[in-house]
């Protein structure tokens, strides 16, 4: 699965591996080569469009890290956007309060429901639950007998029908298996329901009554992985008709294009849960949205070294600021300027800043500044001579309405912003008398 997407992604990404920085033209043309590597990868059009429009703006928006150079930059975008169209976070089974949590699988004959039962009692036995699988296909010859062969590899019980009984009534049997559940003191029911090669009306109505006479707490919609385009419809279709909310992936260990796995979450609008990789009960897990993207961008070095080089490049922004909070009496309206600026860019200020005694005023003072007041400052302290950002205490009235003008404020926002920085710079010279690092502390820089 995605080998064939891998492989164009990674030809695409070596092709700006050479380069220093990225024109608009290269962006394009990535985003247009980006655009067909997933279209032939069999992704539905709506989120192929999503997919690179979000990316393009990333791109060419402001969102540029210095930390990284131009591959590695779209590599981290597309890899993150990949996450965000498999999910975002993992989704866990949300549990009924009060036990049995009911669990409905629907999808088409062959989607692989039967074989997904069993492996979703083996997994949440593992689990410390106590599953019982209820055989409410009675379509398709077989299935009672395929799930109770399932049932005792996986160990656990099985409620169904007698044999032969293949007439029965599927959402009695439903509708029943939740006494039996109780019976037995079984916390999770798994309901497999019949599926048909097409989507028709008398399906649906059927897994409609299903839901409706046992309130799940989870339906889940498998689907085959190598379907291709078919899965948009096939995928609307049981959203829209029997209603679902969460989405298992099955035979992800074919070797189709995997369009499905990238479309059915922005089709159905539910995340994927589990995901299916063979014909064995262990064949079975969650689905991690942002191991799959990593599996197929084939680029876990990389997502490695961009992490660590970010990470690199945030400790040593921290350590230059954490030297210019000790030298208190350096402080001038420039380091003051630049810190405002650093906050919006890496939040964990606070963490630094909470290290130090004396801090909670600080942090108090930087979590003020919102963007606006932000680009006013730049402007006003723009406005300044290099004597004056130097030492503020030059800057007597006529200076103040000089740069007030030069700056389209008022004189009273250049005394605010006067006013703020000897309170900022006031702490800081607080602060270095507490943790005891006079002037000294410059000549050991
Ligand atoms: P159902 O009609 O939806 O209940 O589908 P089944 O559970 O009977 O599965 C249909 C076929 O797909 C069977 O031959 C299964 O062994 C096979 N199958 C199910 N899940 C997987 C999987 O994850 N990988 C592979 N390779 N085969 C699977």
């Amino acid at each position: 699965m995605f080998d064939a997407l891998s492989e164009r992604l990674s030809g695409i990404f070596a092709s700006i591996r050479s380069k220093g920085r990225l024109t608009d033209a290269d962006i394009d043309k990535t985003a247009r080569e980006i655009r067909l590597a997933l279209l032939e990868a069999d992704v539905a059009l709506p989120v192929v469009k999503a997919f690179i429009a979000q990316l393009k703006s990333r791109v060419k928006g402001t969102e540029v890290s210095q930390a990284l150079n131009p591959e590695q930059q779209i590599v981290k975008i597309v890899n993150e956007e990949l996450v965000e169209i498999l999910g975002g976070e993992t989704r866990r089974i949300n549990y009924a309060k009060q036990p049995p949590t009911v669990i409905m699988l629907a999808g088409l004959q062959g989607a692989g429901k039967t074989t997904l039962a069993g492996k979703l009692a083996s997994w949440l036995k593992k689990d410390g639950h106590s599953p019982l699988l209820v055989a409410a296909d009675l379509q398709r010859l077989n299935a009672v007998d395929q799930l109770k062969v399932l049932a005792e590899r996986a160990g656990v019980d099985v409620y169904a029908p007698e044999a032969g009984s293949g007439a029965g009534d599927p959402v009695q049997v439903a509708r029943d298996s939740l006494a039996e559940a109780e019976r037995a003191g079984r916390d999770v029911v798994i309901i497999d329901t019949a599926g048909r090669l097409g989507i028709d009306e008398e399906m649906m109505q059927q897994a409609r009554d299903i839901r409706d006479a046992t309130k799940p707490d989870e339906t889940l919609f498998v689907i085959d992985a190598m379907i291709g385009q078919d899965a948009v419809s096939t995928a609307e279709a049981f959203r829209d008709g029997v209603g679902i909310s969460g989405v298992v992936l099955s035979k992800l260990d074919g070797d189709a294009r995997g369009g499905a796995a990238l479309s059915v979450r922005h089709v159905t609008g539910q995340p994927i849960m589990f995901a299916s990789t063979g014909e064995k009960l262990a064949d079975f897990d969650v689905f991690h949205p942002d191991r799959m993207a990593s599996r197929i961008l084939g680029m876990g070095d990389m997502l490695t070294l961009i992490e660590q080089a970010e990470a690199a490049f945030d400790a040593e922004q921290k350590e230059e600021m954490t030297q210019k909070l000790m030298e208190g009496d350096d402080f001038t309206l420039e380091d003051f300027l630049a810190q405002m600026q650093s906050i919006r860019k890496m939040g964990p200020i606070a963490n630094i800043i909470k290290m130090m005694p004396g801090a909670a005023q600080m942090k108090d003072q930087l979590e003020q500044v919102d963007e606006k007041q932000l680009d006013k400052t730049t402007a006003i302290i723009r406005s300044m001579t290099a004597e004056e950002r130097r030492n503020s205490k030059v800057i007597n009235g006529s200076r103040r309405l000089r740069i007030a003008n030069g700056s389209g404020v008022t004189v009273n926002d250049v005394n605010q912003l006067l006013n703020r920085f000897k309170e900022a710079q006031k702490m800081m010279k607080n602060m270095t008398g507490m943790m005891g690092m006079g002037g000294g502390t410059k000549a050991t820089k």
